[in-house]
């Protein structure tokens, strides 16, 4: 993501959980999720602040739970990650500087274009990686759709 988006994603989470400030929310997701595709990042981050207990009190104090695995990351990942969606970048499209990812949209360019001397945190988990079944499932269903 690059700070534009950042920002926007940070304002609109403060909208849907106004006791987050937007200069946490501006802070917590430059350092941890810079690297991440902005759709990604806005639906885990939009089912965190949203989730909710049975006894209907918010399920998460801070968003500090997007870091761990749960179903937001399911959640931000039907359909494919945008990062992955369509097809990975052929040699000539790719970032010079990070093989595999797109020259004209690279996470990684973007948390180092960031005015920021934080580390790029770790993107987000293959679904494979983290949960073989559900990722099998998931192609189960995707390739039922026509
Ligand atoms: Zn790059």
């Amino acid at each position: 993501m690059n700070d534009n988006e950042i920002r926007r994603l940070a304002h609109a989470l403060d909208a849907l959980r106004p006791d987050w400030p937007i200069s946490s929310l501006t802070s917590f997701i430059r350092k941890h999720l810079a690297s991440w595709p902005y759709r990604d990042a806005a639906v885990a981050l939009a089912y965190i602040a949203c989730d909710t207990k049975p006894d209907g009190q918010h399920a998460s104090d801070t968003p500090k739970r997007v870091l761990e695995q749960g179903p937001w990351r399911v959640a931000a990942a039907v359909g494919g990650s945008t990062e992955m969606r369509a097809h990975a970048p052929k040699r000539h499209e790719e970032c010079p500087d990070h093989p595999g990812r797109w020259a004209h949209n690279c996470g990684l360019c973007n948390v180092e274009a960031l005015d920021d001397d934080t580390p790029p945190a770790e993107t987000l988990p293959n679904l494979a990686d983290a949960n073989p079944r559900l990722a099998q499932r998931l192609q189960a269903l995707t390739k039922e759709t026509p």
